[in-house]
């Protein structure tokens, strides 16, 4: 594990550089404050600190104040180590920010006890970390195909479809369903059907830029936002999409099968609505267009059709 120790007196720090060598730690010296904020904000920095108290540039609670100030790093775990053994220098430097506080001359095998209990309270902190982090995944994601779920995917939506409104660009919706899906549970059982969704989510995200959004929407349905894309490449992007489901057989442990997509596909700029529901209603029928037409095709969603019914009339 990775030690840093901030110390100006020469000989003091290099008694703690062996002892803490000695003790397995990687240990890095440095022999003022600044030098240790410094080595503290590098990517991968050390976890525990040992700082002096009085250093040059910045003593060692400004040091714990500047790494207490920010919040979107790791925790570092610091110790003081000082002379100054009053009850009122103990609070001042618990109050800066220390995690625990120990006076010079230093025992070693009180010093290493305490830099275990850091290194048990930072694995704590990994712990529960790591578990927010799954808690947020799973929260935020379809379990079968770890694409975004239903709720973000449409949360994103709107938010692009606000800035692409004020920045006035465009952005293209997919909205893409399974072809005979059904067929596939009833001929070859669920798990096959899953083998086939999670095969189609691999496949969308193959077909998509990074900075597109692709989700699941409902069961065999997916929704593809496509940020700064022109209406004129929405069509040839929906295609490639199609086509990347088509051409080649998904393989099942029942053997290769063929799937096709359907696509309904809207481009904001063509549009003037400001509700996602709107968005999202006139992609649907753009699909159920698509269905109608025999399957496996693209259909964009256009406003002459709304005309076209309104001139009839
Ligand atoms: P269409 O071409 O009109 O879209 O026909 P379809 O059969 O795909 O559509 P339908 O809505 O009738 O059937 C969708 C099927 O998708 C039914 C449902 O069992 C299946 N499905 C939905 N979610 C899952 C899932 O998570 N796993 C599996 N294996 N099947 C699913
Ligand atoms: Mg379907
Ligand atoms: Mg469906």
């Amino acid at each position: 594990m990775k030690i840093l120790i901030a110390d100006d007196e020469a000989i003091s720090r290099r008694l703690l550089e062996k002892t803490l060598e000695r003790e397995g730690y990687e240990v890095i010296a440095v022999d003022n404050g600044r030098l240790a904020l410094q080595q503290l904000s590098l990517p991968d920095a050390p976890r525990l600190a040992l700082l002096d108290w009085m250093m040059p540039e910045m003593d060692g609670p400004s040091v714990c104040q500047a790494i207490r100030k920010r919040h979107d790093q790791p925790y570092v775990h610091i110790v003081l180590l000082t002379s100054r053994g009053s009850k009122q220098d103990v609070v001042a430097g618990l109050e800066a920010g220390a995690d625990d506080y120990l006076t010079k001359p230093w025992d070693p095998a009180e010093l290493n006890a305490r830099l275990r209990v850091g290194q048990r309270i930072l694995q704590l902190e990994d712990r529960l970390v790591e578990a927010r982090e799954t808690m947020r995944f799973k929260a935020t994601h379809d379990p079968l195909t770890s694409l975004f779920n239903r709720g973000v995917i449409v949360d994103l939506l709107a938010r692009e479809l606000t800035r692409t409104r004020r920045e006035k660009g465009c952005t293209v919706v997919m909205l893409g369903d399974l072809d005979h899906f059904k067929q596939v549970n009833d001929s070859y059982g669920h798990v096959v059907g899953d083998d086939v969704l999670r095969e189609v989510a691999r496949r969308l995200l193959s077909s998509a830029r990074s900075y597109d959004f692709v989700g699941r929407y409902g069961g065999e349905e997916f929704l593809i936002v496509l940020n700064n894309c022109d209406s004129s490449q929405a069509v040839a992007r929906a295609e490639e999409v199609r086509n990347g489901i088509a051409n080649r057989p998904i393989q099942t442990a029942r053997g290769p099968l063929s799937v096709t997509m359907s696509l309904g596909i809207l481009a904001s700029r063509e549009w003037d609505l400001d509700l996602v529901e709107e968005i999202l209603s006139e992609t649907d029928r753009a699909l159920y267009r698509a269905k109608a037409d025999g399957r496996n095709c693209v259909r964009l969603a256009t406003r002459s059709t709304l005309y076209a019914v309104a001139d009839t009339r």
